[in-house]
């Protein structure tokens, strides 16, 4: 079940989706969200690029927060796609975790009715 905290974090990864074309690709196939340990809302929009240049919704939030604050752990994450709210990829998951151990208790929103922890997505996380 997710919190009312939870729906709004879900309203501001929708305000990130929204595919718009670039020179070299796309941006906004995904948009994110995420509340820091410090309780900060950070956002981001996904960016594909030719080459395979790019990155998700997820590397851009978190790395709006880590440039940002001093914060390694994230409380509550969630992206949003043209399909709904999207699990986070595989490289995702393991970006969460090798920036701070604490991730893998970082809940993970992937359905409209439905949180599971990191480690349930990553059972065998890289140490
Ligand atoms: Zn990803």
């Amino acid at each position: 079940m997710l919190s009312e905290s939870d729906k709004n974090l879900v309203e501001e990864a929708k305000k990130f989706f929204g595919k718009r074309e670039v020179k070299g690709g796309t941006i906004g196939h995904a948009g994110c969200a995420l509340i820091s340990e410090s309780d900060q809302i950070f956002t981001g929009s996904s960016l594909h690029l030719y080459c395979g240049i790019g990155f998700c919704g997820e590397h851009t939030a978190i790395s709006q927060m880590l440039s940002q604050t001093k914060d390694t752990f994230v409380k509550t994450i969630v992206s949003w796609g043209k399909d709904g709210i999207l699990p986070p990829c595989g490289r995702c998951r393991e970006l969460l975790n090798l920036i701070d151990e604490r991730n893998l208790n970082t809940e993970v929103i992937i359905s409209n009715d439905k949180k599971v922890k990191l480690s349930d997505l990553l059972p065998y996380a890289w140490k």
